[in-house]
């Protein structure tokens, strides 16, 4: 059994086997770890002294190689972000707010690795997030729905392709997570109405399929513009902001954004690095907008070298350059 740390704190850690009863492996990386988060003055201090997020990951996976992880982020704001692989290549992710005990789930693909997950912590689920209809991201609500009565939110504009909706919003609302603002971004270009759901205060952001690390969602439902005006957004939040997308598509996305952008530094470490986190079976997500923006080819419309490769004009919209790379993409 494999075990991983992403934590700078690691001559503190054993590990230790769980058992489980979907027959995945699961490892504790750090016994007590989540009374330790719990104490959050004590976490507080710890992560001062470090002053960086710190993530633990835990297990390995079946088809992704991460079966089950726990890649904890964004304590100082008492929202813990817990990414679960789901399916082939998913990931959905679980809110924790510390301080309520409140538990959300953002795209359950499947409600299985869900349950695992919260069983294992003793926990309800209160709140499903969904970014868009299709089933590798609602797959799990209506189980999770019954088992837990959670509610399920979604975008207004998808309301009747979501299953077992409760709340549905709109383009520049704002909901509250157990205290957490959540602003609900309209994001549509993969499908009408995909929305983003943007955690201000954690510097987090979950872009499910329209947003991913060096690439972006194809394009079901919607035009290049569409999809070009959502990134446009996207790129508005902070650089530092944390993106968590829907899928671990990094490392193929990564060999077609080398083929058009090869002389891009940035591109050929982050690649390296993306190769060698996946060759040890670890999640290339989240990622940050800092690093999109420096080797995204989507983000990256205006790139001579990008637009010399897929003979681009100069005098080429940012839109329709996005058309042409999206259609490279698919045909790569
Ligand atoms: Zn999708």
């Amino acid at each position: 059994m494999q075990t991983f740390c992403k934590s700078l704190v690691p001559s503190a850690i054993m590990t230790t086997a769980l058992p489980s009863n979907q027959g995945r492996k699961m490892v504790c990386v750090w016994p007590g770890i989540r009374q330790l988060c719990l104490r959050k003055n004590l976490m507080y201090g710890f992560m001062q002294m470090f002053s960086f997020p710190f993530k633990t990951i835990r297990g390995v996976s079946r088809q992704l190689g991460v079966s089950h992880l726990c890649s904890i982020s964004k304590i100082s704001s008492s929202l813990q972000i817990e990414l679960v692989p789901c399916l082939k290549d998913n990931y959905a992710y679980l809110l924790h707010d510390l301080d309520t005990g409140t538990v959300g789930v953002v795209d359950p693909s499947e409600s299985l690795p869900i349950v695992d997950v919260l069983s294992r912590n003793n926990r309800n689920l209160n709140y499903i997030l969904n970014t868009h209809h299709h089933f590798d991201h609602t797959g799990g609500n209506v189980d999770l729905k019954a088992r837990y009565g959670a509610k399920v939110i979604g975008s207004d504009i998808d309301k009747d392709r979501i299953p077992g909706i409760d709340i549905s919003l709109n383009d520049g609302d704002t909901w509250m997570f157990a205290g957490h603002e959540v602003h609900v971004i309209a994001t549509p270009g993969h499908t009408k109405g995909h929305i983003s759901f943007y955690f201000p205060a954690s510097g987090a952001i979950f872009t499910g399929d329209t947003l991913f690390s060096l690439s972006c969602g194809k394009l079901f439902e919607g035009t290049p513009e569409q999809m070009h005006l959502s990134l446009e957004k996207l790129l508005l939040l902070p650089e530092d902001t944390s993106i968590y997308c829907g899928h671990e598509y990094t490392l193929s996305n990564s060999k077609f954004a080398l083929s058009i952008e090869p002389g891009n530094e940035e591109l050929q470490s982050y690649a390296a690095n993306i190769a060698n986190l996946r060759k040890k079976h670890l999640p290339t997500i989240p990622t940050t907008l800092k690093k999109e923006k420096l080797c995204n080819p989507f983000l990256r419309t205006s790139s001579r070298e990008i637009r010399r490769a897929l003979n681009i004009p100069a005098d080429a919209s940012g839109a329709e350059a996005l058309g042409v790379i999206r259609q490279a993409k698919d045909n790569f």
